[in-house]
């Protein structure tokens, strides 16, 4: 199917209401935070150390109160506390899976909702945040794509989930105390709701806080970012963040990537696989992933497992084969667990790893693809996403 109508917004002209009252300081780059000080009355001589004492405060200690911040005067404390706040989401609910994995309900200005993962594994912990309430796109298979895009989430939203999540885990370190090297929190995953790419300078904003070496320290290599494959914003990614990149490829062919994944249509798989082969080097990290969810008699053949690994050769690439999680009304069911085996095997023996994601947090809806912020009204009609994807 060829595409007509356009399938993206440009979500950066969505009007988002000024906050009103004090500033908060959460999600404030190191520049911005040194403006918003200059702008209220600190003078400018002293501003690169007030950024640095406050930024250790926030972001190494997890300290939400400025009269916390002892080697701060009394009086310019009392100053910060007039004009600024430290901020977070408010977490609505918890759930916690049978498997460990915690699912956070997260409320953010305006009365949205989010949902921020908590996967713990024994060599380390990942936090699947989101970057968007809703999504502009309409992947047929996700559950997110079923909600429309309601607004972008700021840089204190994003890097605010990290906060919240380390609050809950009770992992701000406590001063004197020597370093913990094992974090409960240890990755961080922008796989859950929205296209961090349509949201590019928040996320990146968020991340540059996340890897701050006085704060929360968190390596490029200890993030990952899934995109649908929005194209022109790949090679930015490289450059303004350098963290680890996913893909969500999901097909072999441009008619069925086209259905699963409709942002195909404006860039196809060889656009995007040009653009992929310039990533690891422009962002030194070892190698990309492809993510592939498996859909049954949709895209797991043996022929497709084959012409994916003729596809990406030369690109260093890991594949990390999803089952497909089914939530209610779902178009599609997960392949059987030996097709997909014989998938993975065909990829590993062309020398690709190709690891299986277990799916985490099923019993409390938590797993990949299956967020959608059940409160939020704006829907689109099944319709609409069945006409996009060409099913109808
Ligand atoms: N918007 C970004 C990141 C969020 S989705 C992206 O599309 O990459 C994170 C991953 O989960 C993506 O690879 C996505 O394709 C996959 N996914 C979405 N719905 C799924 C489902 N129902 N089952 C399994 N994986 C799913
Ligand atoms: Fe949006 Fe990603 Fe879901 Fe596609 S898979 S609808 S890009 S969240």
């Amino acid at each position: 199917m060829t595409a007509t109508a356009p399938i993206t917004q440009d979500v950066h002209t969505i009007p988002r209401k000024l906050p009103e009252g004090p500033v908060n300081l959460v999600g404030l780059t190191r520049d911005a935070l040194r403006d918003a000080l200059i702008a209220a009355g600190t003078p400018e001589r002293q501003a690169k150390m007030r950024v640095g004492q406050i930024w250790q405060w926030i972001y190494q200690w997890g300290v939400r109160d400025f009269e916390a911040m002892t080697n701060l005067s009394k009086a310019y404390r009392a100053e910060l506390g007039q004009k600024f706040v430290i901020e977070l989401p408010e977490v609505v609910s918890k759930q916690v899976s049978a498997d460990g994995t915690r699912k956070y309900l997260v409320r953010i200005a305006g009365g949205h909702e989010v949902e921020t993962v908590y996967i713990p594994e024994a060599d380390r912990g990942t936090l699947c945040i989101s970057s968007q309430v809703g999504c502009t796109l309409t992947c047929s298979f996700c559950h997110t794509g079923t909600q429309k895009l309601v607004r972008n989430l700021t840089a204190g939203e994003i890097v605010g989930q990290v906060m919240l999540a380390r609050d809950d885990l009770g992992e701000w370190p406590v001063p004197g105390a020597p370093k913990d090297e094992t974090r409960l929190l240890s990755n961080v995953v922008l796989m859950g709701m929205g296209e961090p790419l349509y949201n590019f300078d928040a996320v990146r904003d968020a991340m540059k806080i996340a890897m701050d070496p006085e704060g929360i320290q968190l390596s490029r290599r200890r993030i990952t970012l899934s995109t649908s494959g929005v194209v022109p914003e790949i090679a930015k990614t490289a450059e303004q963040i350098g963290c680890q990149l996913a893909v969500s490829f999901h097909a072999t062919t441009d008619e069925v990537r086209d259905k699963l994944v409709p942002i195909n249509k404006k860039w196809n798989i060889e656009t995007l696989l040009n653009t992929l082969r310039d990533y690891p080097k422009v962002s030194n990290s070892e190698r990309i992933t492809f993510e592939y969810v498996m859909l049954k008699g949709v895209n797991d053949s043996d022929a497709d497992a084959r012409r994916l690994v003729k596809l990406i050769s030369g690109i260093p690439a890991k594949i990390n084969l999803i089952p497909f999680n089914e939530w209610p009304g779902a178009p599609y069911q997960r392949s059987d667990w030996e097709r997909i085996e014989s998938f993975a095997d065909i990829v590993y023996k062309a020398g690709y790893a190709s690891p299986i994601r277990t799916p985490r947090g099923e019993d409390i809806m938590a797993a990949c693809g299956q967020l959608k912020s059940a409160t939020e009204r704006a829907r689109k009609s099944r319709k609409d996403i069945a006409a996009e994807a060409g099913l109808g």
